[in-house]
């Protein structure tokens, strides 16, 4: 059973994988076996070296997410360096708060860019190579906020409720076409998106207090998920969106 979960040999390219949940991502993946295309506007350099240490390859590509004219060249430069994209972790997201009634048009446009419309069109472009091919697994990053209406993140609900929607249309039109898309909806999990969340002692009780599991999670627990939904253990899952959330969303 353990190979339906083998990656070796595939290439995944992770966005946003210096930090945070895409590190835990790419370096779940690469233990599972992939070489890992590392993209982001700052060099995860350190996470390039503990897939190395993993005896896996890791490289860097640089690309501002916040703009689509990032993703042909992104996309062009893995398939370079690799000759193949197997997989692709849309991870990269940003968030702002603020009041609904104070909130700025830079912040709808900042978030709503980086968090969808930059997914999903790195989505189109690895989907044209994957198709051509016959195969290949993207998982969107999702959130609790694909399913809750949260507050002060009007543009971080909509773009992440996106991320939902598209997760499904692609499935719907690409499934027949071997390719694989799902979605990872974590739960609330330490990283420098929620540091101002744990910093704020009364939300930090109210958010432990919710969660079944009792704890934050922690990147590395969003690593089996993506491994189950990179291999060919999931197959025949089209369009599902998986909470990783201690419970969450049982409450
Ligand atoms: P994080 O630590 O802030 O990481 C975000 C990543 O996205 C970083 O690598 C960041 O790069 C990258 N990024 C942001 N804007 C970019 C841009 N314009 N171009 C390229 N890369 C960019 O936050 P995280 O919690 O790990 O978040 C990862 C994903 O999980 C996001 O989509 C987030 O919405 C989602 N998520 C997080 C939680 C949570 O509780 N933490 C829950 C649900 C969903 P820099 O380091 O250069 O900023």
């Amino acid at each position: 059973m353990t190979q339906s979960f083998d990656l070796s040999g595939k290439v995944a390219l992770v966005t946003g994988a210096n930090t945070g949940i895409g590190q835990g991502i790419a370096l779940a993946l690469a233990g599972a076996g992939a070489d890992i295309a590392a993209a982001g506007r700052s060099p995860a350099d350190e996470t390039v070296g503990k897939v190395r240490a993993l005896g896996r390859r890791g490289e860097n590509f640089a690309a501002d997410l916040s703009s689509v004219a990032a993703v042909q060249p992104l996309v062009d430069a893995v398939l370079a360096a690799f000759g193949r994209i197997d997989i692709v972790v849309n991870n990269a997201g940003i968030i702002r708060r603020a009041d609904a009634v104070d909130f700025t048009e830079e912040d709808w446009d900042a978030v709503m860019d980086t968090n969808l419309k930059t997914l999903f069109f790195l989505c189109q472009a690895a989907g044209k190579h994957m198709i051509a091919r016959g195969s290949g697994k993207i998982i969107n990053i999702a959130s609790m906020l694909t399913f809750q209406g949260g507050i002060r993140v009007p543009s971080y609900t909509a773009s992440k409720s996106g991320v939902g929607g598209l997760t499904k249309l692609l499935a719907n039109e690409w499934a027949a076409k071997g390719i694989n898309v799902n979605a990872i909806a974590p739960g609330y999990i330490a990283t420098n998106n929620t540091a101002a969340l744990q910093a704020d002692e009364t939300r930090n009780r109210q958010i432990m207090e919710r969660i079944p599991a009792g704890r934050w999670g922690d990147p590395a627990d969003i690593g089996g998920a993506a491994v189950f939904l990179a291999s060919r253990a999931s197959d025949y899952v089209q369009g599902h969106i998986l909470a990783v959330d201690g419970g969450w969303l049982a409450r």
